[in-house]
């Protein structure tokens, strides 16, 4: 059999590897690899991607010109294809043999290719009828966002516990008093050193169905990605982390307050801040009057945190701010010191965040 050179660096020659139970040609020099006709096919499908059944030619974008790179097998000029649709991305195709020649750092995006597709497509959905009567009736926001990998056991616990435990006490006026006074985090008590439990447990108690809603809903929407992204305890214990955290910065600058406080609001601000750090190709809906847009996550949180600011300066009652502010900085504490983790652990993270993914918003 004929030495095959390598395109780029012409005159390195191509040694035979194996690559995941496939048997390819590896340029050592460039980093390169060349995968003859199926080959590709037969790699993508053993690889973990979430598709047994990968047809890579048939999901590249447009060609885009001819390459000044050489087949190394039939030495027919190479062509530039795109990736994907939504991914500007040049790989190398041959029309002769369809064979494919992936530089080294392309490897990733291709290995990712078929969940990329899949994932792109989904982000790229536009707002439908649908969605716009969801979030003119509810006021909350719609999302695109990946396809978790495993089920959101905990999100859903979470949001089981809560209703469970609003509904426990909700029923009179008494005992809904009985349930916050016990059990809701008052700063002057604590201040006495008195039910130094209510940091935590306020977190699982709510005052009325609309708050209770309204925290669900972002408690769903954000847990699901972030504990696939994180796995189920971590996840767990993040929450109760950021919850606690937002608890005890509440306490600490209302001081001398006997206004007890309540909510899951404190636990999923942190899950923003950790949501608006790993996942910047979502989208989350916001509707002005009637006009329903895809924002990124930066600016929904961005306008979210603003909203705070503004209530916390003109000192509207009845929403602990102290606690979403605190919580938010501490996910985007956590968000940012673990992202580095949270990107190697989840390969399709960093590569939606590259300027060659394109998210239509
Ligand atoms: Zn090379
Ligand atoms: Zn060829």
């Amino acid at each position: 059999m004929a030495n095959k050179g390598c395109p780029v660096c012409r005159h390195s020659i191509l040694t035979p590897t194996q690559y995941h139970s496939q048997e390819i040609d590896a340029c050592y020099h460039c980093g390169g690899l060349w995968f003859e006709k199926d080959e590709m096919n037969s790699v993508l499908s053993a690889i973990d991607n979430g598709h047994d059944n990968v047809d890579f030619t048939g999901q590249l974008g447009k060609r885009s010109g001819v390459s000044q790179r050489q087949c190394p097998d039939c030495q027919k000029s190479l062509q530039h294809y795109q990736l994907l649709e939504h991914y500007d991305l040049e790989v190398d195709v041959c029309h002769g043999c369809d064979g494919v020649w992936i530089d080294r750092d392309e490897i990733a995006a291709v290995q990712q290719s078929p969940r990329l597709r899949e994932t792109l497509e989904k982000l790229n959905t536009q707002p439908n009828w649908k969605s716009w009567v969801f979030q003119f009736l509810s006021q909350m926001p719609v999302e695109y966002n990946i396809r978790p990998h495993r089920t959101p056991w905990v999100t859903w616990a979470l949001v089981l516990i809560n209703v469970l435990i609003y509904f426990s006490y909700a029923g009179s006026d008494n005992s809904m008093m009985a349930a916050i006074t016990s059990f809701g985090s008052t700063p002057a008590e604590l201040a006495n050193g008195d039910q130094w439990w209510t940091p935590l447990t306020a977190t699982f108690l709510h005052g009325s169905l609309l708050h209770l809603a309204g925290n669900m809903y972002f408690l769903w929407l954000t847990g699901d990605n972030l504990e696939d992204a994180l796995g189920h305890w971590r996840f767990l214990g993040l929450y109760l982390l950021c919850g606690l955290g937002a608890g005890l910065i509440s306490v600490l600058m209302n001081w001398n307050s006997n206004i007890p406080s309540v909510g899951a609001s404190g636990a999923i601000a942190g899950l923003f801040g950790m949501y608006m750090l790993w996942f910047r190709h979502a989208s989350l809906t916001f509707m002005i009057i009637v006009w329903q847009k895809k924002l990124s996550p930066f600016w929904y949180f961005g306008i979210w945190l603003g909203i705070n600011l503004l209530g916390m300066v003109g000192n509207e009652g009845g929403v602990d701010y102290w606690a979403h502010i605190g919580g938010f900085v501490i996910g985007i504490i956590i968000g940012l010191s673990m992202h580095r983790w949270v990107m190697a652990q989840n390969p399709l993270l960093p590569l939606l965040a590259q300027p060659q993914a394109r998210v239509l918003r």
